[in-house]
């Protein structure tokens, strides 16, 4: 890839390819409607909800190498809206278009392993981790880390999948196989109070902006809702942010990121630990659509297209709540309520467990 290609701002009438059809592809494709921009959505399933929003979209595979080339010379920038992005689609539209954020994110977080060691050489905190490659190392492994420990697949794991806890020295038996024998993390287990999560961005000319720290609920393994403010201290909450920052930096990165924490007690106070990182648009960053000045698929659209980022600013205090499965049948109840902003991914069918759509909920800001 040339370099003038790499460092191109785009300007209306340009064209944002976005690999990956899904809720976040429909909402990053909505957001560049108003920057003038177009965008070309490429997904392998006929029914992605993103092609209902933009300009053109390809039914392709990831594999498919002539589907990608016309794909890329279509597009004056390719992002994607998730973190599987097989490395070699990643390489072959690099060859051709500036992707932005680039491969190297991408690499780091498709493999808990490089993660984890990236974090830690960056001098991000994160829980101890030990890498995992047969049955046999799970048990000193786990002695290592003090008794209690979850062990994770490097790869392909999301919302839980992958993953067994292990609450004493004696679970270390057959847990290698209840992972499906796949290379491995094992990871202290965190005692966390909370789970909060920051949203950041950083423009191609290095701006950083780092949103409000985000509280997560989770229920079955699923994000339920989002609240901002977290219940957590002035300076720790700088500290979050700063973090999420620190590792936009430290991987030069170009667009919008979600950085996930644990908040632990220590002593009478508090610390963080950064649990994992996406490298895309995140679920825990919905409430910024209804909450702040530019929302993050806004934010994102503008990074990856050189323009200059825009204010995160928060302007009320808000609670995102996921809409999984048959929830989403509370639709004209939602829309009854005064401050209540609904988004609907119009997926044709509901599924138990699927992300249906979202409801934020406003209220004034707490001086
Ligand atoms: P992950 O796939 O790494 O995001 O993990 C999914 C969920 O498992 C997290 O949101 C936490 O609730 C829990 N979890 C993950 N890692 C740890 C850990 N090291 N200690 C305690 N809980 C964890």
């Amino acid at each position: 890839m040339s370099d003038s290609l790499d460092t191109r701002r785009l300007v209306p009438g340009d064209t944002i390819g976005i690999l990956g059809g899904g809720q976040l592809g429909r909402m990053l494709a909505l957001a560049a409607a108003p920057l003038g921009l177009k965008t070309h959505v490429y997904c392998p399933d006929p029914e992605s909800p993103a092609f209902d929003v933009a300009t053109t979209y390809t039914i392709a595979g990831y594999d498919d190498t002539a589907a990608l080339e016309l794909f890329a010379s279509s597009v004056d920038v390719v992002t994607y809206e998730f973190e599987n992005v097989p490395g070699p689609t990643a390489a072959h539209l690099a060859a051709r278009v500036a992707v932005r954020p680039g491969p190297r994110p991408l690499a780091v977080s498709q493999d808990r392993l490089h993660e984890k060691t990236f974090l830690r050489e960056a001098g991000i905190p994160v829980a101890g981790f030990i890498a995992i490659d047969e049955a046999a190392a799970v048990a000193p492994a786990l002695e290592k880390l003090g008794g209690k420990g979850i062990l994770k697949t490097r790869r392909m794991g999301y919302d839980g999948k992958g993953q067994t806890l292990l609450r004493t020295p004696q679970d270390a038996a057959g847990a290698f196989e209840r992972i499906g024998r796949a290379p491995a993390i094992l990871e202290t287990f965190v005692p966390f109070e909370r789970e909060v999560s920051v949203i950041a961005a950083r423009g191609m000319d290095g701006t950083l902006r780092a949103y409000d720290v985000a509280e997560n609920i989770h229920r079955d393994h699923i994000l339920k809702t989002s609240t901002v403010p977290a219940q957590i201290d002035g300076g720790l909450a700088a500290e979050a942010r700063g973090l999420a920052e620190a590792v936009c930096d430290k991987l030069d990165y170009v667009g919008v990121i979600g950085v996930e924490l644990f908040v632990l007690p220590q002593g009478s106070a508090q610390r963080i630990l950064v649990n994992e990182i996406a490298p895309r648009v995140h679920n825990s960053g919905h409430w910024t659509e209804a909450a702040c000045h530019v929302s993050q698929f806004e934010q994102h659209m503008r990074a990856v297209a050189g323009l200059p980022l825009g204010s995160a600013e928060r302007h009320s205090d808000v609670v995102m709540e996921n809409l999984i499965g048959d929830e989403v049948d509370g639709w004209a109840g939602i829309l009854a309520e005064p401050d209540a902003c609904l988004h609907l991914y119009g997926k044709a069918e509901t599924r138990p467990g699927r992300k249906m759509g979202h409801v934020n909920r406003l209220r004034p800001l707490r001086a």
